[in-house]
C-alpha cells in the first residue's frame, strides 16, 4: 500500500487526523483530571482548616475575659501546650500557625509555625492564601473572637502551609506532562496501524479494479489486433478475389462476435454488481432448464466425443424464483466448461436434486480437474488456470465469474470439488420457491 502515492498520502492524512483528535482528547482529559485533583485537595483542605480552627475557636472563646488580652488559660490551649489534645493533633505536624489580632487588626500573638515576612491580611475575607518572603504559601481562615460575656475580643487567623499539597500537585502535573508525549507516540503508532487496517479493503478493491482494467484491455486488444491485421493485409492486396474477400469478412465477423460477447459479458457483470438481484422475478422450472440445455448442447458434446446426460433425482418439478435467462446462462456456463475441459471419451452429467428447501444442480465431469490451490481463484474475472488451453477453447475467463454473480443474485451458492486428472463437480444451491406455479405471489 505504501508504494502507491495516493494510498500512502491518504494513510498519512488519516493517521495524522486520528493522532491529532486523540491528542486533543487526551490533553483535555489530562487537564480535567488535574483540575479534579486540585479541586478535591482544596475542598479537603478547607474542611480540615474549618474543623481545626472551629474547635480551637470554641475552646479559646470560653477563656477570654477582656478584649485584646490573652489570658494564661488561653495560652495553655495553644499548640505548644497542647501535646495531649487529640483533636488538635493536626497542629503538631508543624504545618499550622495561629495569629491573634485585636479589634483594630494589630497582631497580639503568634503560635505554631513562624512564617517569615507573612503579611498581615484583612480579616474581612474569611478565606485567604497569603505567601511569605521565601515564597511559601499558606491557606488561611479568619474568625472573630468574643469574650465570655459576648463582647467583641478581636480575631483569630489560622493558616496551613501549602507546601505538601503543592509538592503533590507538581508531581501530578509532571506525570501528566511526561505521560502525554509518551501517550502521543503510542497514539501515533496505533493511528498509523489503524489507518492501514481501515484502508486495506479499499486498497484490495482498488487493486482488483486495476487488475480488471488491465485484463479487460488485454482481452479487447486481441480481437482488435486480429481485425486490424486482416483489414491491413486486405488493403495491401489490390485485386482481392471474391472468395478471399469472403474469408476476410468472415474473420472480421468472428472477431467482432468475440468482442461483442466480451462486452456483453462485462456489461452483465457490471449490472449484477450494481443490482445484486435478478433482472426479472418469475417462477423458473429447473427441470425444464436442464432438459433444454442438454438438448441444445448435445451436438457439441457429440462433436467432442463426450457423453452428455442428465440425472433428475426428484419426483416433481423444482421451481425457483428468478430470471430464467440468467439461470439458463448459469447452468450453460458450467456445462460448456465441463465439455471444454473433458477429454474425448469422457462423461458430463447434469444432476438435479433437492435438500433442505434448496434445489441442487450438480455438473459433474470426468475431465482434467482443477488443482486445489486454483479452486478459489477460478471465480475471479479473467482468471484462467491454463491460459493457452483456455484461450483455444474460446473462453475469456469470465464464465465462472458470471455464474458466481448470477448465483449470488439468486441468494444461492456455488461450490467446486475437483481432483486433478479425475474430474470436477460444480454444485449450485438455490432456495426453492415457496409457492405453486399457479400462484402470482412470488417469494423465496
Ligand atoms: P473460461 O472462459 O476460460 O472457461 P471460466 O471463468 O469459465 O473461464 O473458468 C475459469 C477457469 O477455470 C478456466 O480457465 C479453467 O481452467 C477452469 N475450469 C472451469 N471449469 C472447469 C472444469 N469443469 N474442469 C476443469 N477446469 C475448469
Amino acid at each position: 500500500m505504501n508504494e502507491n502515492r495516493l494510498f500512502s498520502r491518504t494513510r498519512w492524512r488519516l493517521a495524522t487526523s486520528y493522532a491529532l483528535v486523540m491528542g486533543l482528547i487526551l490533553s483535555f482529559s489530562g487537564l480535567g483530571i488535574y483540575e479534579a485533583i486540585v479541586h478535591a485537595h482544596w475542598q479537603t483542605l478547607d474542611r480540615e482548616l474549618e474543623f481545626v480552627a472551629g474547635t480551637l475557636h470554641d475552646s479559646i472563646e470560653n477563656t477570654l475575659k477582656q478584649p485584646g488580652r490573652l489570658e494564661p488559660a488561653t495560652q495553655e490551649l495553644l499548640p505548644e501546650q497542647m501535646e495531649q489534645r487529640h483533636v488538635l493533633g493536626a497542629i503538631h505536624r508543624g504545618d499550622y500557625y495561629i495569629r491573634f489580632l485585636d479589634l483594630s487588626e494589630r497582631k497580639i500573638a503568634l503560635a505554631g509555625l513562624q512564617p517569615e515576612g507573612l503579611p498581615l491580611t484583612s480579616t474581612k475575607n474569611t478565606w485567604q492564601s497569603p505567601c511569605d518572603e521565601q515564597g511559601n504559601c499558606y491557606h488561611q481562615i479568619s474568625l472573630s473572637l468574643h469574650t465570655q460575656n459576648n463582647t467583641p475580643w478581636g480575631y483569630m487567623q489560622m493558616g496551613r502551609s501549602l507546601r505538601d499539597i503543592n509538592e503533590y500537585l507538581t508531581n501530578v502535573k509532571l506525570i501528566l506532562l511526561l505521560g502525554l508525549p509518551i501517550a502521543m507516540i503510542l497514539v501515533g503508532i496505533s493511528s498509523w496501524w489503524l489507518a492501514g487496517f481501515a484502508m486495506q479493503p479499499i486498497y484490495q478493491s482498488y487493486k482488483q479494479i486495476q487488475q480488471f482494467t488491465a485484463d479487460a484491455a488485454h482481452e479487447l486488444r486481441t480481437p482488435l489486433a486480429a481485425t486490424r491485421a486482416t483489414v491491413e493485409s486486405a488493403l495491401r492486396t489490390p485485386h482481392t478475389f471474391n472468395l478471399e474477400a469472403q474469408d476476410i469478412l468472415k474473420t472480421i465477423e468472428r472477431q467482432n462476435q468475440r468482442l461483442t460477447g466480451l462486452v456483453a459479458d462485462l456489461l452483465l457483470l457490471a449490472h449484477m454488481e450494481r443490482r445484486r438481484s435478478p433482472l426479472r422475478s418469475q417462477l423458473c422450472c429447473l427441470n425444464d432448464i436442464i432438459s433444454d440445455l442438454i438438448e441444445e448442447l448435445a451436438a457439441l458434446a457429440i462433436a467432442a466425443e463426450i457423453t452428455l446426460s442428465s440425472e433428475i433425482r426428484v419426483y416433481k418439478p423444482l421451481y425457483v424464483v428468478g430470471d430464467e435467462e440468467q439461470l439458463y446462462r448459469l447452468v450453460y456456463n458450467l456445462v460448456i466448461n465441463a465439455i471444454h475441459y473433458t477429454l474425448a471419451g469422457g462423461k458430463v452429467t447434469a444432476i438435479l436434486d433437492c435438500s433442505d428447501h434448496h434445489a441442487l444442480i450438480k455438473i459433474q465431469d470426468t475431465g482434467v480437474g482443477i488443482a486445489a490451490k486454483e479452486q478459489k481463484r477460478i471465480f475471479t474475472r479473467f482468471y484462467r488456470v491454463d491460459s493457452d488451453r483456455s484461450r483455444t477453447s474460446g473462453g475469456a475467463g469470465l464464465g465462472l465469474a458470471i455464474a458466481q454473480a448470477i448465483v449470488q443474485a439468486h441468494h444461492g451458492s456455488l461450490q467446486v470439488h475437483s481432483e486433478l486428472g479425475k474430474g470436477s463437480t460444480f454444485t449450485i444451491r438455490l432456495p426453492l420457491a415457496v409457492t405453486s406455479p399457479k400462484s402470482k405471489n412470488l417469494n423465496y
